[in-house]
């Protein structure tokens, strides 16, 4: 946990420096986010897997139940790196657990390996999410 003015460079590149850190003997797919959350510290966050594959958990969710767990209840902004040549975009269930916690105009930064990212609104990356009061 890092209290810091943020940056977008700067969050994606503790979400490239968080996917070192990640467990992947079975798929060897490194991933990393960092995001800020409404108390203004950074949480970083890297995939988990396990040998029971649905006990895997991702980077952004590894994230998400870090700042929540420490108090932070809004997402400011996201970052997202994999080791992929392509910017890496969260997976369904992570896009849904974000929903819970990101506003529509919340950024999200969508890194490849190299640090290139593209900045996107969590509404653009996630049009429609399950809410128990959903009206669209
Ligand atoms: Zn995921």
């Amino acid at each position: 946990m890092t209290k810091v003015p943020y940056e977008p460079e700067e969050l994606v590149k503790l979400a490239l420096k968080a996917k070192e850190s990640a467990y992947v003997p079975y798929s060897g797919f490194h991933v990393g986010a960092a995001l800020v959350g409404d108390d203004d510290n950074i949480y970083t966050g890297c995939n988990i897997e396990n040998s029971s594959y649905g006990a895997t958990i991702c980077a952004e969710r590894t994230a998400v139940v870090k700042a929540v767990s420490n108090g932070a209840r809004k997402i400011k902004a996201i970052a997202v790196a994999s080791d992929h040549e392509i910017s890496t975009i969260p997976c369904g269930i992570c896009l849904q657990v974000l929903s819970e916690f990101c506003q529509r105009d919340t950024l999200v930064y969508l890194s490849n390996h190299k640090g290139e990212y593209k900045a996107c609104t969590f509404e653009e990356v996630f049009p429609y999410s399950f809410k128990l009061n959903n009206d669209i």
